[in-house]
């Protein structure tokens, strides 16, 4: 039979309640009758009213018949009136079943008394109700019987709702099962506390001047905060029946003396419906901590391997971005390479020449476009690690602005730069980083402005020992509309997305700048008329910095004939390519397709200058150059220049340190690596024996 394990289980439950009913019946009906033939504490209802909720249909019936009988047998045979047994019996199955049923209604099919909420609702909603309703029955038979109609009915109330009380929420509590794991303890521990409501209910009644009930309460208490609901409700349930047991038939003398044995069932009763209800309250209050404070464990665990995840799914969107942009820049380094050392021909057509350009710019536009969204990745990420060096703020103004002049200057534009403050102040900046976000702003107030002007201004303060830097770019353009300035500094936000906007982009510069600006502890922010112009503005502090500032001029374009240099790259097309432009140079060219090759004809021959990739198989550039210096005499002091297309400031650090003297990035621009040989092995620099700029 496939439910057969939850049959047996259920038939052995459906026993056990219903020889708990015949129990407590037995219990109430011997201890506690009075001469109206009504229990001072009638248990009985509670379990049967708790049988009903646990077990399921067919169960539940059987429960209800067989706890009936017994309810019948017990009281004919414990001597009731006959005429009043089999009301007793009808009232009892009445109430227990009216119980269930509201409780239902109230707290639904499956009730649990997991809090204090819960608790009150099934007392409230469900067993008050139902007993006042059988109460008021039991009260016109009794009455019929010749008992007063009134006490009739507040006895039989008073013994019902104490007893299911006790007795109802216990065995929901404990057909629970498992006790929750706040309240698991040791088996020492729980007969040490079990034993001590035990021996405390035991003595509670004896004769003696120490009013001993009122220690029950902070007893069960104790026991409520160690053993939590369940252990709370047994504790209850235990002490009610010993302390029913001992006044009703231990040695209780001094109670008798002093009061009339229903006096001494309603001291009884007071004493068990506090120590109950209090120690249930507390524990259930407990319970319910606990339950949020596992719940709020599990959301945190729950939460933090969302983060996890999504930490990792952003490394590896990082990575993905970092390799597929260093993938691109490889074939974008031939192209725009190729086609600038192209155009340096002399023997162009026109159309060539004209077509050649274009590749160029488009090649441009594609490099930056990849720059940009590596750099939004890194941002998101948080993964923009500042290289701060001394730089004049001034300088990197002046010069960023010259860089868009000429575009400027095609749209018949005026630039200006106006510098406020001490314009020779050096700080701690990453120059990088720093020309990044001017150039954004700059470039962008050129693209959206058709006529007028673009101004820069500086604004430098000293504060301290730091440097309040303020840029602000004006423009006279186009401006921007009010309702989309929110939208201006989020990623691939537009302010004219439709199809037939005028203006190229990404929508993601500005996005740069505020996580750039940000990383940079500082603030950016925007203020426009639609029409007449707009003006970005962005605030950093920086340290002071007493050093000499670190940006070198531009050297001239020096000769560099005859120069030796050793290329060392993996890739046969960016060999190609970097001999190509050497040799425009006019430099002597040999070269090494990994660093082991490297540092074998560096050790050989005697260079002037060594270009190094860092990405390589065999021996990468940066284990190359940690080599190269470690070898004697002059082949451990070849100026090395890092040639990469990972040029982020934080690779730059990672050659510096290995021990190259500076770096270029892929794709190659002639005139960047001009300068960086001139300045680390040209001519000066050979004579002196001293970089060219420290010559100069
Ligand atoms: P994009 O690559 O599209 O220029 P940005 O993030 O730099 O991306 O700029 C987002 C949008 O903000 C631009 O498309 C433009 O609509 C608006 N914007 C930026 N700067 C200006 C400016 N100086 N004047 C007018 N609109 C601007």
């Amino acid at each position: 039979m496939p439910h057969a394990p939850g049959a047996r289980r259920h038939a052995s439950l459906t026993a056990a309640l219903s020889l708990a009913f015949a129990a407590c019946a037995l219990f109430s009906v011997l201890l506690t009758r009075d001469e109206n033939s009504v229990a001072a504490l009638w248990l009985a209802n509670g379990v049967l009213a708790a049988a009903l909720l646990i077990l399921p249909g067919r169960w539940a019936a059987v429960a209800f018949v067989t706890c009936g009988a017994l309810s019948l047998s017990v009281n004919l045979a414990t001597g009731a009136p006959l005429r009043l047994a089999p009301v007793f019996s009808a009232l009892n199955l009445t109430e227990a079943a009216l119980a269930a049923w509201l409780i239902r209604r109230a707290v639904g099919t499956r009730p649990r008394i997991g809090d204090l909420r819960q608790l009150l609702a099934v007392l409230g909603l469900g067993v008050a109700p139902a007993v006042a309703a059988t109460a008021l029955l039991a009260g016109v038979a009794l009455s019929a019987a010749g008992a007063p109609f009134v006490a009739a009915i507040w006895h039989w109330a008073l013994s019902h709702l104490l007893g299911m009380s006790v007795t109802l929420p216990a065995v929901l509590l404990l057909a629970r099962g498992r006790r929750a794991p706040e309240f698991q303890r040791s088996l020492a521990e729980q007969i040490v506390l079990y034993g001590s409501v035990f021996a405390l209910s035991v003595v509670a009644y004896l004769p003696s001047t120490f009013p001993t009930p009122i220690l029950l309460t902070p007893l069960l208490v104790i026991a409520a905060f160690r053993l939590g609901p369940r252990g709370a409700a047994l504790a209850a349930l235990m002490m009610s029946v010993v302390c029913t047991l001992v006044v009703t038939l231990g040695p209780v003398a001094k109670l008798a003396s002093l009061w009339s044995p229903v006096q001494r069932i309603h001291n009884l009763q007071l004493v068990i419906a506090l120590a109950f209800m209090t120690s249930l309250s507390v524990a259930l209050i407990l319970a319910e901590q606990a339950r949020v404070r596992r719940l709020l464990a599990m959301r945190t665990r729950a939460a933090k391997r969302a983060q996890a995840r999504a930490q990792a799914a952003g490394a590896a969107k990082g990575e993905f971005l970092a390799t597929m942009s260093h993938e691109i820049r490889t074939p974008m380094n031939s192209i725009l390479g190729f086609t600038q050392t192209l155009m340096r021909r002399e023997d162009l057509p026109d159309e060539a020449r004209r077509q050649l350009h274009l590749i160029d710019r488009a090649g441009a536009s594609l490099l930056a476009l990849v720059n940009d969204v590596l750099d939004f990745s890194k941002l998101e990420a948080g993964e923009v690690e500042l290289a701060l060096r001394p730089h004049r703020p001034a300088q990197i103004a002046e010069e960023t602005l010259a860089i868009i002049a000429p575009a400027a200057a095609e749209k018949g534009l005026d630039v200006r730069l106006d510098v406020q403050g001490p314009s020779a102040a050096v700080a701690e900046v990453d120059e990088f980083r720093l020309r990044q976000i001017l150039m954004n702003l700059l470039s962008n107030a050129v693209k959206f402005t058709a006529t007028g002007r673009v101004d820069l201004t500086l604004s430098i303060r000293e504060q301290g020992e730091a440097l309040l830097l303020r840029f602000e770019v004006r423009d006279t353009g186009v401006g921007i509309p009010r309702e989309r300035m929110h939208r201006l500094f989020r990623r691939f936000s537009q302010v004219d997305s439709s199809v037939s906007r005028a203006y190229g982009g990404t929508g993601l510069g500005l996005a740069i700048c505020k996580g750039l600006v940000e990383a940079m502890g500082g603030l950016i922010g925007v203020k426009s008329t639609p029409g007449a112009g707009s003006l970005f503005w962005f605030e950093i502090t920086a340290d002071a910095s007493a050093a000499e500032a670190a940006s070198a001029p531009r050297a001239e374009m020096a000769d560099l004939a005859g120069l030796n240099v050793l290329l060392v790259d993996d890739h046969p097309m960016n060999r190609d390519l970097g001999r190509t432009v050497l040799e425009l140079l006019g430099c002597e060219v040999a070269v090494a397709a990994d660093g082991a090759e490297g540092l074998d004809l560096a050790s050989r021959g005697a260079f002037d200058a060594i270009l190094m990739d860092v990405h390589m198989p065999v021996m990468n550039g940066l284990e190359a150059t940690v080599a190269i210096r470690a070898l004697p005499g002059p082949s451990g002091d070849v100026p090395i220049i890092a040639m990469s297309a990972d040029v982020m400031p934080e690779m730059v650090e990672r050659c510096r340190r290995a021990g190259m003297n500076d770096a270029v990035g892929k794709p190659i621009q002639i005139e960047v690596l001009h300068d960086a040989l001139a300045r680390w092995a040209g001519r000066e620099r050979r004579a002196s024996g001293q970089p060219a700029e420290a010559a100069a």
